[in-house]
């Protein structure tokens, strides 16, 4: 064991994967510190994946995940056994990303630990502790025994100001989503699905489509399931295109609407290499992911955000991301809208990039450095 900082990086979920990879990278070549990184497994395969693409392997894998477990088990489990780990590695810092489960526990576990929790993407607030559920709140949580903000934007920086939260202790860096999805897309990666890449090939016009959110499983999934029929129904020359996420719960609301339609392509969840090209050549995204709200501006793909409201303004601001909630016949009307409407579609078809610069990773190893005493923090990004 070496005597320098050693900075434990732990998380769970698919888009905490790909928005700490970059981070991990950086922390693997920085030569004043050692990194750590610790897997709970609060998504399996997905998890695997992206850990996969850029080249990660966690040295723990605390492997919490069980079909149809709740909230509470999940937790539980992440404290249990996440415990040991801290005490035999006996980190410096902990980082943690984003707002799932994960995080809530590893931040409070470090905390009652005494190691000092550093936040990626810390100060996002939609404003109502119960949308996004649970993550809203986890975000809360993780914010009160946070020593070191790392937030996004100048607006998540406010908002934690707002909070009381020391300014000091907050540095604005970009999203390391932005990052990922710059070094991603420079690779090019081949498309394995035949029916993608074909696609991809010929530009012919594609709706992909994501979907996972807790507060939209039953009802809502429903009419988007619905809304997505009458919409395959009336453009047969567009291919849906749906990742299906992989809970149970999420396939059984979508899928059944969609069965029988030859413009409809339902996949397993694509590797992000893939995914990043599939948005790259649509021509509409229809999304509940926080995630490729970010994602999708850079790319100037018009985003249409089933949610009611967002913690990600930003891009709602530049034009480019609207929230158009999960009634079937608002989703219907405003795909319907930028498909047949050219002017509707050009005013959101513009690349911005509120979220980052591809430069977050440096500057959160910068301010880490600064935490732990062995560098300075940069200039903050100017978003
Ligand atoms: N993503 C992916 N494959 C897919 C669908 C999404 O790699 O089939 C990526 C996407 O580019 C984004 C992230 O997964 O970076 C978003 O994950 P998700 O929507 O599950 O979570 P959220 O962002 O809502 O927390």
């Amino acid at each position: 064991m070496s005597n320098q900082p050693r900075v434990m990086t732990v998380y769970g979920t698919r888009p905490e994967a790909i928005k700490v990879a970059p981070v991990i990278k950086a922390l693997e070549v920085n030569p004043n510190l050692d990194s750590v990184t610790v897997v709970t497994g609060q998504h399996r395969e997905m998890l695997d994946q992206v850990n996969e693409i850029f080249g990660i392997a966690p040295d723990h894998d605390l492997d919490v995940f069980a079909h149809g477990q709740t909230l509470n088990t999940l937790l539980a489990k992440v404290f249990e056994r996440i415990d040991p780990v801290l005490e035999r590695e006996a980190p410096d810092a902990l980082v943690v990303q984003g707002d799932t489960s994960t995080v809530a526990a590893a931040s409070v576990a470090a905390f009652y630990r005494q190691i000092p929790v550093v936040h990626l993407e810390a100060g996002l607030r939609s404003g109502d502790i119960h949308s996004p559920f649970p993550e809203e709140a986890n975000r809360k949580i993780t914010s009160q025994v946070t020593s070191l903000h790392l937030a996004p934007t100048s607006r998540s920086k406010d908002n934690l100001v707002r909070e009381a939260i020391d300014e000091q202790a907050i540095v604005v860096t970009g999203n390391t989503v932005i990052d990922a999805l710059f070094h991603t897309l420079e690779q090019k990666v081949p498309v394995s699905d035949p029916r993608l890449a074909e696609l991809v090939e010929t530009g012919s016009p594609i709706l992909l489509v994501t979907t996972h959110r807790r507060e939209n499983w039953g009802g809502a999934m429903e009419g988007v399931g619905r809304a997505l029929r009458r919409l395959a129904e009336r453009y047969p020359d567009v291919t849906t295109v749906l990742p299906a996420h992989r809970n149970p719960v999420v396939r059984e609301a979508v899928l059944p609407h969609l069965e029988g339609l030859a413009n409809v392509v339902v996949t397993e969840p694509l590797a992000y290499g893939e995914f990043t090209r599939v948005m790259g050549a649509a021509k509409v995204v229809l999304t509940d992911s926080g995630g490729v709200q970010e994602e999708a501006p850079s790319l100037g793909k018009p985003v249409l955000v089933m949610r009611d409201n967002t913690e990600r303004p930003e891009a709602v601001d530049a034009g480019t991301v609207r929230l158009i909630g999960t009634d079937e016949e608002r989703i219907v009307h405003d795909v319907t809208e930028l498909f047949d409407e050219e002017t509707a579609y050009a005013a959101m078809a513009n690349a911005v990039n509120p979220y980052g610069d591809g430069r977050a990773a440096e500057r959160s190893v910068a301010a880490i450095e600064q935490l732990l005493g062995t560098g300075q923090r940069i200039a903050d990004f100017a978003g």
